[in-house]
């Protein structure tokens, strides 16, 4: 099943546009997408019996489809045509890093580029369908409700300062856009190999499979578990490929004007126009 935010409600993908959950269930579940992720199997048992009105996808309407993550959580150096063009040393465990959550945006809009250093970030998103207990590298994809599209937007200048502040750098408004769709991992072919990538006004920059992972899903959510308890609707951007502005020759940042667009197996595009702030 495909799982969206439109006007702040979950929704169930159909035929056509989508129908509203907690309508469709008697206000069983919703109506909100989180309130929808928390009751994650239910929903899946129920999804293919449920049946209401058709709405119209609105674009302008569809928010991110996790609206209230309790953590955002970002994987470094986890593909590695991305480590070698860095010259970076691949890690030898994950590199796990916060993104704050007044960045979350959703699949479709503006964003501000604070300054000229801004980067695009294409990464598959998980979204987590229930609380981490035991996470083993067998059950490690059971804790998923579904994977969708994310932008990792940096700014270069602010992510390197201090040391190396990646947080703040990769959290001004609008950097962790998602969207939009949560697809469930039952109908995903091959869990290993889904292919992302996104251009910059039609030019395609990144254009990868999650195969060329260090640390595959498995591997990143037994050792994330290790430490820290995740919760349904937590999200984890699962690391950038090959292709970021910063490591070409010359280096090519992003600039006002321009398109972003971002996809990530079957969850469709996220299109978000480039904006300068306003002064
Ligand atoms: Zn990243």
């Amino acid at each position: 099943m495909r799982l969206g935010n439109l006007d702040g409600r979950g929704v169930l993908a159909v035929e056509g546009g989508a129908i509203d959950i907690a309508e469709a269930t008697g206000g069983r579940i919703g109506p909100d997408l989180q309130s929808c992720i928390e009751a994650f199997a239910e929903l899946a048992e129920l999804a293919p019996t449920l049946t209401g009105p058709v709405l119209e996808l609105d674009e302008t309407r569809m928010g991110p489809p996790s609206p209230k993550p309790g953590q955002i959580i970002a994987i470094g150096m986890n593909y590695r045509e991305h480590a070698r063009e860095m010259n970076l040393v691949l890690p030898e465990i994950p590199a796990a890093f916060a993104k704050f959550r007044s960045a979350l945006t959703g699949p479709y809009g503006d964003i501000t580029l604070p300054s000229g250093h801004c980067d695009h970030e294409v990464e598959m998103v998980l979204v987590i369908g229930r609380t981490t207990e035991s996470v083993t590298l067998d059950n490690a994809w059971s804790f998923v409700a579904g994977v969708t599209a994310g932008e990792d937007i940096s700014d270069r200048e602010v992510q390197m300062a201090a040391g190396r502040q990646f947080a703040l750098g990769k959290s001004f408004p609008g950097f962790a856009p998602i969207g939009p769709w949560i697809v469930s991992t039952d109908e995903i072919e091959d869990l290993s190999n889904i292919p992302l990538g996104c251009a910059v006004d039609g030019v395609v920059v990144q254009d990868a499979h999650t195969s060329d992972m260090v640390f595959a899903v498995p591997e990143l959510l037994t050792a994330l578990c290790a430490i820290i308890t995740l919760e349904p609707g937590d999200i984890i951007f699962t690391g950038s490929p090959a292709g970021a502005g910063s490591s070409a020759t010359p280096q090519r940042f992003l600039n006002p004007g321009e398109m972003l667009t971002t996809w990530v197996g079957t969850s469709g595009e996220m299109r978000h126009r480039l904006v300068a702030p306003t002064s």
